[in-house]
C-alpha cells in the first residue's frame, strides 16, 4: 500500500523535530523524513546556548523572536522531559566575558547595559582581582571582564532527540530516506520522493537546514541558505569544573556536564566541507588558552565539525513558500537554531494550522527573497 502522512516535513535537525512537536500538540500527525538520523547534523553537534539578549540581529530583528523562543524553552523543559523520557539537561548559567586588550574594554563595559532590568538576568563588571577569585585558572593577563547570569543551555542533541520522541508519542512518525524530489499538481505538492519510494501528503515543511538550497529547483523559488562550517574541540578537564563559561578573544570554553570543556568555535564558508580540520582545531585552542593557559596542552577527547544554515541577513526564512498551496519553510536560523527551534516549530504549526501567528516572525517571511525561479 502506498505511504501517505497528512504532514510531510523533510528533515530531522532541530527545526523539523519542533515543528513535528507543535503540529503534534496541535492534533496533527506528521512524518519526519530525515536521511542521516535525527539530530546528527548541527542540531546535535551545536554548543547548546540559549543566548536571547546578544548575538547577531539583537538587539535588532532577532530580538523579540529570539526573547519569544527564550521563553517557550522555559516553560517547555519540565513537561518535555517527562513526556520524552529525554532529559537534555536545561539548565542556567553563568558566564565570563574577557578583555584581553585595551580595545575590548569599551565595548564590554557597554555590554553590562544589555542585561540591566531583564526577568532572570543579571550583569556586572569585574576587575582582573574578583576574576582570579571565580575562576583562579583564567590568565592574570587579561584585563577585566563582564559576568553575566541568565543564558540557559542544552545538550541539543537530546533536544532535538526529545521533542522527536515526544511527537511520536503523540503519533507522528520518523522515516529515515533521502528526499530526492517532490511532485505537485496545480500549486500544491502531491507527494514527496525519496530514494526508495514515495510519501503522498497534504501538506510539506522543508526543514533541510543548510541543504535547504536543494529544494529550489523543487519548488521554483529562491532559498539563499548557504553552510557555515564551524568546528569545536572537547577537552578533558583538570582540577575542579569550572563554574563559568568563559569567553573573550573569539574564542569560548563551555563547561559541560559530561565533565569535559567544550572550546570553539569556528566560522568557515566551505561549502558542505563537513571533515574536522587540524587547523581549526590549532586555532581554537590557541584562542581558549589565552584565557586559560592550563588549556594548552589539555587532552583533545572529542573534535566535531558541522554546518549552520545561514541567510543573506542572518535571520531566518519561516512562512508559506510563495506560489506554494501547502508547502512551508522553517529553516535558516544561522547560529541561533537551537535557541529558536521552539519558536520555530511554534510558528509553523500555527501557520499550518490556523493561518496566523502571535510569534514575532514578521521580517522572515520567504517573500523577502520574493522572486521565483523560472
Ligand atoms: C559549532 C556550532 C555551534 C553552534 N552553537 C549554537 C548555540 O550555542 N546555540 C544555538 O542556538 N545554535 C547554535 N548553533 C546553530 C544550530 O546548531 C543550528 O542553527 C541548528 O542546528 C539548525 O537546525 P536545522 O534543523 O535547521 O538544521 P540541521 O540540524 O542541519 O538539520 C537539517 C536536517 O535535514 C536533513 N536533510 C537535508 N536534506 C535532506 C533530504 N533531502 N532528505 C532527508 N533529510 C534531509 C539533514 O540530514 C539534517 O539532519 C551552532 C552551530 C554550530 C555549527
Amino acid at each position: 500500500m502506498a505511504e501517505t502522512t497528512d504532514v510531510a516535513i523533510i528533515g530531522g535537525g532541530v527545526a523539523g523535530c519542533a515543528v513535528a512537536f507543535y503540529l503534534a500538540q496541535s492534533g496533527v500527525k506528521s512524518t519526519i523524513i530525515e536521511r542521516e538520523g535525527v539530530g546528527n547534523q548541527a542540531s546535535g553537534y551545536s554548543a547548546g546556548g540559549l543566548n536571547p539578549l546578544t548575538g547577531i540581529g539583537i538587539p535588532g530583528p532577532l530580538g523579540a523572536f529570539g526573547w519569544e523562543s527564550f521563553q517557550l524553552h522555559l516553560g517547555l523543559y519540565d513537561g518535555l522531559k517527562e513526556q520524552s523520557g529525554i532529559d537534555y539537561q536545561n539548565r542556567t548559567v553563568a558566564k565570563i566575558d574577557l578583555a584581553l586588550e585595551e580595545s575590548d574594554l569599551e565595548g564590554l563595559r557597554a555590554s553590562v547595559a544589555l542585561f540591566e532590568g531583564v526577568e532572570g538576568f543579571e550583569a556586572r563588571w569585574l576587575e582582573p582581582e574578583e576574576i582570579a577569585k571565580l575562576e583562579p585558572r583564567i590568565s592574570p593577563a587579561v584585563l577585566g571582564g563582564v559576568y553575566a547570569y541568565g543564558n540557559n543551555a542544552v545538550d541539543s542533541y537530546n533536544f532535538t532527540k526529545a521533542l522527536a520522541a515526544a511527537a511520536e508519542k503523540m503519533g507522528s512518525t520518523v522515516r529515515a530516506g533521502n528526499v530526492r524530489g517532490l511532485e505537485s499538481s496545480g500549486g500544491k505538492v502531491d507527494r514527496v520522493v525519496l530514494a526508495d519510494g514515495e510519501i503522498s501528503c497534504g501538506q510539506v515543511v522543508m526543514a533541510m537546514g543548510p541543504w535547504s538550497r536543494r529544494a529550489e529547483s523543487w519548488l521554483g523559488v529562491y532559498i539563499p541558505v548557504d553552510p557555515l562550517k564551524g568546528e569545536i574541540i572537547r577537552l578533558e578537564n583538570r582540577g575542579e569544573p569550572f563554574r563559568h563559561d568563559i569567553s573573550g578573544g573569539g574564542g569560548t570554553i563551555y563547561p559541560k556536564l559530561d565533565g569535559l570543556n567544550w572550546c570553539g568555535t569556528t566560522e568557515d564558508w566551505k561549502g558542505y566541507d563537513r571533515e574536522p580540520s587540524g587547523q581549526a582545531a590549532h586555532e581554537i585552542r590557541q584562542r581558549v588558552a589565552r584565557l586559560v593557559p592550563d588549556l594548552a596542552d589539555a587532552r583533545l577527547v572529542k573534535h566535531t565539525a558541522c554546518l549552520r544554515p545561514v541567510t543573506p541577513d542572518w535571520l531566518p526564512v519561516l512562512g508559506r513558500a510563495p506560489g506554494w498551496e501547502n508547502v512551508y519553510l522553517a529553516t535558516g536560523a544561522g547560529k541561533k537554531g537551537i535557541l529558536l527551534a521552539p519558536g520555530i516549530g511554534r510558528s509553523i504549526a500555527d501557520l499550518m494550522t490556523t493561518g496566523e501567528t502571535a510569534l514575532s516572525i514578521q521580517g522572515y517571511s520567504p517573500e523577502r527573497f520574493a522572486t521565483q525561479i523560472d
